[in-house]
């Protein structure tokens, strides 16, 4: 039997899990997007990056493509995703300043 723990906050899951899934897609159609600018040759930068690839073995091209998370959950981090699926809360919090 598989065991669960929950993504949020690590507990094991019992028999009460929940799924969380994500998707964030361009909302825009990339092919339609405006051209870019005579300075950023798209070819160069591919280049570069391959040159970047060669020093750090990372590659980093802009992303448009769909991409999904699929979280498990428990019980309680369930409820409170539910309540507040972006965690805006928090970030509220971090920027409240006690004075
Ligand atoms: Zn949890």
């Amino acid at each position: 039997m598989k065991h669960y723990s929950c993504d949020l906050c690590g507990r094991p899951i019992s028999d009460e899990r929940y799924t969380a899934r994500i998707e964030i897609a361009a909302a825009f159609d990339p092919e339609k997007l405006a051209p870019v600018s005579p300075d950023e040759d798209p070819l160069e930068q591919i280049a570069e990056e391959i040159e970047a690839l060669e020093d750090t073995g990372q590659f980093h091209l802009p992303e448009t493509g769909p991409k999904t998370f699929e979280f498990d959950l428990c019980p309680t981090c369930q409820r409170r995703l539910s309540r507040d699926p972006l965690n805006r809360a928090a970030r509220k919090q971090l920027n409240f300043s006690p004075n």
